[in-house]
């Protein structure tokens, strides 16, 4: 019965020009969103808001499914659209439209009539008193509230007529597209597509680098990792993946450097290639999900080691989570499953048992310096290994 969706967003803070980039973007990603789902759909922007009108037959479900995935949008109300062909018609309709939506009519409602188009014969107050009335007289189960109503039914008067009641929540947020660019170093860990995609969520697009170390890791662990970039892009629009070999890399660190530096080491390399590509790429920043505290490598003096070799912003969304907490928004974005595959990631197989958890840059710096020309020749040649996976 639904033909289309009013779709709501938070204007605080959207003003003037900025209004316009936003509702552009959020109508490039809305339709972008909705390539996904059988059905053609019309997205248009009128009179201040946006709607999707439906062209054809659809899939309700699949159709909120994927709104819910446009960050930008807070609320998503389906609307029935029917002809003008009278008040009386109206009225007969909205009184359908109510049992067919509300099996339950034990509750209050306010009707919240909107003329757009001004020759309609009554006004907004005049439908809203004789609207409610048509409605106590074929439900007398039903009460009028007019500060708090259950139910709040607007009815649109425009060049059709445009009912709907309910808003489905959306995941908030700024449209992907309206605050730059970001590189995630993606693992395949839980924490960081949840980093990525709370970044996302902030209206920042996404590229991703992952560092895989063949054959120390499997295809199957990169595999995993286009899947994760996979569920990612979903929130986020198209994803350029990276793919850099690291394995010569991490075998030289190992042959050179004291082996309980080894993570923060490789870490820091890491951070200089990741900042590399992203700098090649636009971006204005890294995106990592180290939360503080969570393993040796992420306490903070750890952080201040890996952090000292770039000079781009690096994001740490998770910076103040706990594991349950991080855990539990992955589940919710459909993540989680995934994450929790058992393949190795390029750090488990050279982790040290005793890492250090309080580096001292200086020592770090000093240790490197072991590494001299030769780690130079090897970043480069890793970087011409980039395997760049457009996913989406
Ligand atoms: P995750 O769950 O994201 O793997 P983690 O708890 O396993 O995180 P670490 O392995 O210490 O933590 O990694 C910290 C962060 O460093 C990751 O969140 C990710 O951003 C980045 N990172 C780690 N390993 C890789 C890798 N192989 N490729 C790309 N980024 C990585
Ligand atoms: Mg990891």
């Amino acid at each position: 019965m639904f033909t289309a969706f009013l779709i709501k967003y938070a204007e605080i803070g959207i003003k003037g020009r900025n209004r316009y980039l936003f509702e552009d973007a959020l109508v490039h990603q809305i339709k972008f969103a909705l390539k996904k789902c059988d059905g053609e759909f019309l997205i248009h922007k009128t009179q201040g808001r946006i709607y999707v009108d439906a062209q054809s037959e659809f899939d309700f479900d699949e159709v909120v499914a994927q709104l819910k995935t446009v960050f930008g949008i807070s609320g998503i109300c389906p609307v029935v659209h029917v002809e003008d062909e009278g008040f009386e018609k109206l009225c007969d309709t909205v009184i359908k439209y109510l049992a067919d939506v509300y099996p339950d009519r034990n509750k209050t409602f306010k009707v919240a009539a909107r003329r757009a188009r001004k020759n309609y014969p009554k006004d907004s107050m005049t439908i809203n008193m004789d609207m409610g009335e048509a409605i106590l007289k074929a439900y007398p189960e039903m009460k009028v509230d007019v500060h708090d109503p259950d139910i709040m039914l607007n009815v649109e008067i425009r060049e059709k007529i445009y009912i709907y009641s309910e808003i489905i929540p959306g995941p908030g947020g700024m449209p992907v597209g309206t605050g730059g660019k970001a590189m995630l170093l993606l693992s395949g860990g839980i924490d960081s597509p949840v980093a990525g995609y709370m970044i996302a969520k902030r209206g920042v697009k996404i590229d991703a680098v992952y560092f895989h170390a063949p054959p120390y890791t499997s295809e199957r662990a990169k595999q995993k990792v286009v899947d994760l970039a996979r569920l990612v892009s979903r929130y986020t629009g198209p994803i350029n993946l990276h793919v850099i070999n690291f394995t010569d890399i991490q075998l030289y660190i190992y042959e050179k450097c004291p082996h309980e530096e080894l993570t923060i080491i490789m870490r820091r390399y890491m951070m200089r290639i990741a900042e590399h590509i992203a700098k090649e790429s636009d971006c204005l920043g890294l995106i990592t999900g180290e939360s503080i505290g969570q393993v040796a490598s992420q306490t903070m003096a750890s952080l201040v080691a890996t952090n000292e070799v770039c000079e781009l912003p690096v994001y740490r969304p998770l910076i103040g989570f706990d594991k349950q907490e991080i855990v539990e928004v992955s589940e919710k974005i459909g993540t989680y499953e995934t994450s929790i595959q058992p393949f190795e990631d390029c750090c488990t197989i050279f982790v040290a048992k005793h890492p250090v958890t309080k580096p001292n840059v200086n020592v770090i710096r000093r240790h490197e310096q072991n590494l001299d020309e030769k780690i130079e020749q090897l970043v480069q040649k890793a970087l011409e290994t980039d395997e760049v996976i457009l996913v989406e």
